[in-house]
């Protein structure tokens, strides 16, 4: 009999057999699940002998959602998505310009999955564009539900455009604005509370992992209020929770000042001896160029949503393409996450059987982490490094000719975990 997983006292409570709902997604997402799913149950079912097993529920949303019921994310599968607290979902299309706005953006929004937590990990055989891509062991964490895919938008010529045009002009703004009357506008919140919750779980997770860098990244120079507000936010926070576990730039310019530089070296050097989170911070066009050069000097990095969506495609493509990272949303505080793969329906590669289904299935390994069932996680994990290392998978990876499909893959990484 399969059993809810639930939150208590701050803890996940997750039952022998949980049922799990998963949306299967668009485009490539109905092939890639096929694969993916027979590789959990193989390995949540080799770690836990048969006594673990997930019970999986399918749920409605996107294209398919919309050809049956007329509904792009219907509200009983959000209201199935919230019973539930864990999900798994594959990618949804999202229309430019016009049509449905995004469900992916929807789903974070409304079950405020505040943290996008994507790990960037290179497998040994992966071809990737730079020399040494092994350097890259990155875990981004993204805020997820403010900056500007708050989705408030005015359109040029609209009513709204011309209300913010007259709240401009009134506060002797309106001549920054390049072309008024042709321009449409976007509104960024970025809050306290939603930078700090971000960089808090971020903080926790590198000193749980026992991880040495935090780096925030942002625009602060240009953005002051909002996105250097995320700084500003983020080192209080560490100041305030966190003071005797890190040491933060601010603190180590305040000591270099006042006590010279000698004194500030020494202090660096005695926290990192004892193993102490240095936390710094950055400007996002600059990191890209630090990441490509220097991946080595980043563990984790907290940063805002449009950041975060750019930095984590270009680091996964460091490590060998979208096809293989994975990710995941999360509330730390309801429980309450979806774990997803990070690249989109790939419309070009849909119902040929030659997709790359490692996303997803290394976000199910995330998923089956944050359950607690980290040995199947592991597992999964060592047969992906296996095929990959064997240089059998699907075309992106390999030659075509040496390539397997997307179900052969996934066959393939059943029978490594059933060795
Ligand atoms: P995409 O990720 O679908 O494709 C980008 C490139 O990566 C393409 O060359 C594609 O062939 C390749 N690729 C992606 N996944 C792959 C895989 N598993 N195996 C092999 N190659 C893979 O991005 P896009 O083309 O910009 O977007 C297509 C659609 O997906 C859009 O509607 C977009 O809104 C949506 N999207 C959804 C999500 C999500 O649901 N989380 C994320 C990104 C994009």
């Amino acid at each position: 009999m399969s059993a809810l997983i639930e939150m208590k006292n701050n803890r996940l409570m997750v039952p022998d057999n949980p049922e799990i709902p998963y949306l299967q997604g668009d485009g490539i997402g109905p092939e890639i699940w096929q694969a993916a799913q027979p590789v959990l149950d193989a390995a949540v079912k080799r770690a836990y002998q048969g006594q673990r097993e997930i019970d999986w529920l399918p749920l409605l949303a996107g294209e398919r959602a919309h050809e049956l019921v007329d509904e792009w994310l219907p509200q009983q599968t959000i209201m199935e998505l919230k019973r539930h607290l864990v999900a798994i979902k594959g990618p949804m299309t999202t229309p430019v310009g016009t049509g449905h706005r995004s469900i992916n953006v929807a789903l974070r929004q409304t079950l405020d999955l505040y943290a996008c937590w994507r790990p960037i990990r290179y497998f040994a055989g992966v071809p990737s564009p730079v020399k040494y891509p092994e350097r890259v062991c990155i875990d981004l964490f993204r805020e997820n539900t403010e900056d500007i895919y708050a989705g408030i938008e005015a359109p040029a010529d609209s009513n709204a455009a011309q209300s913010l045009k007259k709240w401009l002009q009134e506060t002797n703004q309106l001549q920054r604005v390049r072309f008024p009357d042709t321009a449409a506008f976007g509104i960024k919140p970025i809050s306290k509370e939603g930078s700090q919750r971000l960089i808090q779980a971020a903080v926790d997770y590198a000193l749980k992992n026992h991880r040495h860098y935090l780096t925030l990244v942002h625009k602060g120079n240009i953005m002051k209020e909002t996105e250097g507000g995320f700084k500003k936010w983020g080192y209080q926070l560490i100041e305030k929770k966190y003071a005797k576990q890190t040491l933060t730039m601010p603190r180590l310019e305040k000591i270099k000042k006042e006590q010279g530089e000698a004194v500030a070296q020494q202090v660096r050097q005695q926290a990192q001896a004892q193993g102490m989170l240095i936390v710094n911070d950055i400007i996002c066009d600059n990191f890209f160029q630090q990441a490509l050069l220097f991946p080595e000097h980043f563990d984790v990095v907290a940063t805002m949503n449009l950041n975060g969506d750019y930095l984590s495609d270009a680091l996964a493509a460091q490590v060998g393409g979208l096809g293989i990272a994975p990710g995941s949303n999360i509330n730390f505080q309801t429980g309450c996450a979806i774990f997803e793969a990070t690249h989109g329906t790939a419309p070009q590669l849909a119902g040929k059987n030659c997709a790359n289904p490692t996303s997803q299935i290394l976000s199910g390994a995330m998923m089956l982490e944050y359950l607690g069932w980290g040995k199947a996680a592991e597992m999964i994990r060592k047969a992906v490094a296996q095929a990959i290392a064997m240089q059998k998978a699907t075309p992106d990876l390999v030659p075509a000719a040496a390539a397997l499909s997307t179900s052969q893959y996934g066959q393939l990484l059943v029978k490594l975990i059933n060795s």
